[in-house]
């Protein structure tokens, strides 16, 4: 039985997906916000280590993570010329497990894409809405408060409740 029912989380970046996965695998209601209307990430790729690739099969994405990503056991060294000549391979160590590849490399949008769903997935009391935290009092507002006056929420995503203004 956890110690609280109800949790609010601000950003839906991969910190605050994962802890929405989190406490929604333990029966907590959670209510995700984010200020950007659509599944945002910085950057193209991201270089996954083991001990992110444990805690993704541990909120249930590492399947779908697995298939979309590129795994890799070695780092190589190529040279600069035309043919990429390879120097040297590096043997990397398999840090989340013996099960789990060393490394991984995957789209950002994938992997936000991926959490987001098995956000959705984890408990129907999961719900993500578009609000910047930001307006009126400055404080979060909870699920089932007025909409913000000038909120920036467009979300189309069926999977989530969208909240405009
Ligand atoms: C160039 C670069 C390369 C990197 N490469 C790697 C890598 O290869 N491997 C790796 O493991 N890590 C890498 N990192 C680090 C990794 O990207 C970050 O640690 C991680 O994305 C942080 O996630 P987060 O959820 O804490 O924050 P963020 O991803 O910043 O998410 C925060 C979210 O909160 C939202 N938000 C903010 N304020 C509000 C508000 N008031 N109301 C509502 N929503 C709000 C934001 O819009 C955002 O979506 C890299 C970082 C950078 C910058």
């Amino acid at each position: 039985m956890p110690a609280v029912n109800k949790v609010l989380v601000v950003g839906s970046g991969l910190a605050g997906t994962a802890t929405a996965i989190l406490l929604a695998q333990e029966g907590v209601a959670v209510d995700l916000v984010e200020v950007k209307p659509e599944v945002a990430a910085i950057g193209s790729g991201i270089t996954l280590q083991g001990n992110a690739l444990r805690e993704l099969r541990r909120l249930g994405a590492w399947p779908r993570a697995r298939a979309a990503g590129f795994a890799f056991d070695c780092l190589g060294l190529r040279a600069p010329d035309a043919g990429g000549t390879l120097l040297a391979q590096i043997p990397d160590v398999r840090s989340g497990g013996a099960d789990l590849p060393a490394t991984m490399g995957m789209p950002r949008p994938v992997l936000a894409r991926i959490l987001l769903d098995r956000a959705a997935d984890s408990s129907s009391k999961t719900s993500r809405t578009t609000v910047d935290s930001r307006q009126g009092s400055g404080s979060p507002r909870c699920a089932g408060s007025p909409p913000p006056t000038t909120g920036r929420g467009t979300r189309s995503d069926p999977h989530w409740t969208t909240r405009t203004g």
